[in-house]
């Protein structure tokens, strides 16, 4: 059956007002097996059986696991996989979890919306669907923060559906093997991605082709060394044959990010650091964080003036930058000691060092609160004049 369905690639497609090279595939050489029944032996001989998320067809494990790698390689998920698995074992339990406690075992993975939308989804399938995860790519589709190829990626994993996954791996190998010209992001290429991704789904063994197309982009096809002597499809790869694999695919056009200036204030009042609750939407959503001013700002009349709060001595700290996806942010961060405060305000929280560090802290809020701890700083106030300290960290 695998064969039939990719007998069809011998048919020019309609594709030729793409930007596309090679789309009028040759066929395989004389003694080459199709695509998928390459990938499928490839996968059952060489691909990866042992990730802590493998040998089981749980939906809840390979979602989980799936929004975790999205952006995000294997060797890192793996531990925030197994404690997250380990405090919510279900989707029972995850759905009943308040959202702080979510992000904070996220903390440190970044892309927290994909936790936001873990969670909601979580919420949404307890209370409509009786907690049962839809069992189609369409009906997974239809779930807060899931595209087409993870919704494809589940329902092949968990329930055994034929469908066709493209992600940002298998995108690469596909561009490759098919010559297919263009920045992947580009619509039109990855229309034509996905055309190519379809063509070649077998019949039968979904799950070690999906898994093989998963395991050859990360370990054999890979950005910057491709491992061609080892590839499975390297006989009918274009690149490979071309000697083309370092133009393809095509980089995404580069663009000057923009860059912002923040000033971050580290509130400590005996011991206690001062976090505010972000808005649930935007960059760091719903996450705990350190107050921002303007980089021009006083620290020492903000914390007057917004806070009620008096300062003892403010330290700036080395500058640092942090890259999002769409600009660049450098922070300049500022401990500041308080003289005690009488209240604490909506959308605050004061936490000792340690119990910060739990909290759910973006990455660069976490690194400063880590050195702070390290540096097992003085916490009682030093009297220092205001303003113009510089520390050696
Ligand atoms: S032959 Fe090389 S470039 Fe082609 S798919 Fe395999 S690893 Fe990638």
């Amino acid at each position: 059956m695998a064969a039939l369905a990719e007998t069809a690639s011998t048919t020019p497609p309609a594709f030729h007002f793409l930007p596309i090279d090679s789309l009028l595939h040759p066929g395989y050489p004389a003694g080459v097996k199709s695509f998928s029944s390459r990938i499928i032996q490839w996968q059952q001989r060489h691909g990866r059986h042992t990730l802590p998320w493998q040998g089981s067809r749980d939906p809840y494990r390979i979602w989980l696991s799936e929004i975790m790698l999205q952006q995000t390689q294997v060797a890192t998920v793996i531990p925030y996989f197994e404690r997250f698995i380990a405090r919510f074992p279900d989707l029972t339990s995850l759905a009943a979890a308040h959202e702080d406690e979510v992000l904070a075992l996220w903390s440190g993975l970044g892309y927290y919306s994909r936790a936001r939308n873990l969670h909601a989804a979580a919420g949404a399938i307890a209370e409509r669907n009786n907690g049962e995860f839809p069992a189609t790519a369409d009906a997974i589709a239809h779930l807060p923060g899931i595209g087409r190829s993870t919704a494809a990626a589940i329902a092949a994993l968990a329930f055994g559906q034929r469908c066709a996954i493209l992600d940002g791996n298998v995108k690469r190998v596909l561009a490759r093997h098919g010559g297919i010209a263009g920045w992947p992001g580009d619509r039109k290429v990855e229309t034509a991605l996905w055309q190519r991704a379809e063509l070649h789904l077998p019949h039968t063994d979904i799950e070690p082709y999906t898994q093989g197309m998963m395991d050859l982009g990360a370990m054999i096809c890979t950005r910057s060394r491709p491992a061609c002597a080892s590839c499975p499809i390297s006989a009918d790869c274009i690149a490979n044959r071309q000697q083309r694999t370092a133009e393809l695919p095509a980089p995404r056009p580069r663009k000057v990010l923009p860059e912002k200036r923040v000033q971050m204030l580290l509130l400590l009042d005996r011991g206690e650091l001062m976090l505010e609750k972000r808005p649930a939407r935007g960059i760091w959503g719903g996450l705990w964080s350190l107050p921002e001013i303007d980089p021009e700002a006083d620290p020492t009349s903000h914390c007057r003036d917004h806070f009620g709060l008096t300062a003892l001595t403010h330290q700036p700290m080395p500058q640092f930058s942090h890259s999002f996806t769409h600009f660049k942010l450098h922070i300049q961060p500022a401990r500041i000691h308080l003289a005690p405060r009488n209240s604490t305000l909506a959308g605050q929280i004061w936490l000792p060092l340690a119990d910060a560090l739990d909290a759910a802290l973006p990455a660069p809020v976490r690194k400063l609160v880590a050195l702070l701890e390290h540096q097992a700083i003085q916490l009682t106030p030093a009297c220092k004049p205001s303003g113009n300290a510089t520390i050696a960290e």
